[in-house]
């Protein structure tokens, strides 16, 4: 059972993350997995934040959906959990996957109106109105997970609907996100490549400077939410796109494509950032697509499609899925990838930009919690 636990606590981790652009929900850890009544079990609990983060996907009507987790920094030392579980928050917090904070405070809604995300909480907010409007005046924009009888759902704050709804970013989280920046703590997990020194302003921003989380904004200054020390500015934030995969019309997982590295997409390519896709394909699909077959670059703005394959692929102009408009791409050719363009691995598997790639199938997600012992599922008598 430990094992089993593990890998679920293997699968979450896949699905907390503080990159700007792939992260779809904000939520404060320490809160979510106290939510007892979601299992009727332990008073804390990490397996907590799979049932919500499913309950999110399930809404969205998405595949892996991954959320901001906001960390009480008192968290890694949490009786009420697990020694295997706080293993797995310290490990989270070394790689910057969740942001650990000494004090929480407003943090989980400065991050939320930055980036224009929901917020998954509880808690009331109607004293914050002020600084945050749309939490009283957006429909959707904070939802509680609450028990119900076949599993968590969401419940909106305002409107009472269980669809949550992403604002737009606020206009100085646009400004925080057009740079890249820097922590003078060595080390720092979110805003890495500080480490001082004569050339220190010289050192390449380490990780990946296109997820960088923002920054908070401490009296008008960048500063780094995790030391409270104030961000260098390391220039501009390299350009990105956010692509998605579409098989038989859901979307299965979404991507960062930046100018720094291409993207191979297969049924199990190698490399760094590699956009694995067997574990979605049926056997046909799995026969005829590649291990590498395409390979995704970003150039001056332009995404550009080459096919690496044996079979080839094709073009859908402007996501059109009619047949005859269908291009040929065959194998080492290269095409600009253009607005609402998909490329087709083979029919149905599609990618594209994921702003043009509409979800229109009906959902079956893959859980988090596939993998989770039934104790940890028991659910509360009605
Ligand atoms: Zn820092």
């Amino acid at each position: 059972m430990r094992f089993e636990i593990s890998k679920v606590l293997d699968a979450i981790e896949g699905r907390v993350c503080t990159d700007p652009s792939l992260a779809r929900a904000v939520l404060d850890l320490a809160e979510v997995i106290r939510y007892q009544d979601l299992d009727g079990g332990r008073p804390a609990s990490l397996l907590r934040l799979g049932m919500v983060i499913d309950t999110l996907a399930r809404q969205l009507e998405e595949d892996s959906v991954p959320v901001y987790a906001v960390v009480h920094r008192a968290l890694l030392s949490d009786a009420d959990l697990t020694s295997n579980e706080r293993m797995v928050v310290r490990r989270w917090a070394d790689d910057g996957l969740v942001e650990v904070l000494d004090n929480p405070g407003d943090r989980m809604l400065e991050v939320a109106d930055l980036l224009g995300l929901p917020v998954l909480s509880r808690v009331r907010f109607d004293g914050l109105r002020g600084r945050f409007p749309w939490v009283v005046e957006q429909p959707g924009r904070v939802l509680a997970p609450v028990p119900d009888a076949g599993g968590p759902k969401l419940v909106a704050h305002v409107g009472g609907g269980p669809k949550p709804m992403a604002g737009d970013r606020s206009s100085t989280g646009v400004k925080l996100l057009a740079r890249q920046w820097r922590c003078p703590e060595p080390g720092c997990a979110l805003f890495g490549g500080g480490g001082g020194g004569a050339f220190a302003d010289l050192a390449r921003v380490e990780g990946a400077p296109a997820g960088q989380p923002p920054p908070s904004l401490r009296n008008g200054v960048p500063t780094c939410p995790r030391h409270g020390a104030r961000l260098s500015d390391a220039g501009p934030r390299p350009r990105s796109e956010v692509l998605a995969v579409r098989i038989g019309g859901l979307i299965r997982r979404r991507f960062v494509l930046t100018e720094e590295q291409p993207v191979l997409v297969g049924r199990a390519p190698e490399g760094t950032g590699a956009v694995m896709l067997g574990q979605w394909l049926n056997d046909e699909a799995r026969r005829w697509i590649s291990r590498s077959h395409i390979r995704l670059e970003l150039r001056v703005g332009e995404v550009i499609v080459t096919d690496v394959s044996t079979n080839g692929s094709g073009i859908r102009p402007n996501g059109s899925l009619v047949e005859s408009e269908r291009v040929p791409l065959a194998p080492k050719q290269s095409r600009v990838l253009a607005g609402a363009d998909m490329v087709e691995l083979y029919p149905g598997v599609q990618i594209g930009r994921a702003e043009a790639l509409p979800s229109g199938a009906s959902f079956t997600p893959t859980s988090v919690m596939a993998e989770a012992p039934t104790m940890a599922m028991r659910l509360p008598r009605p």
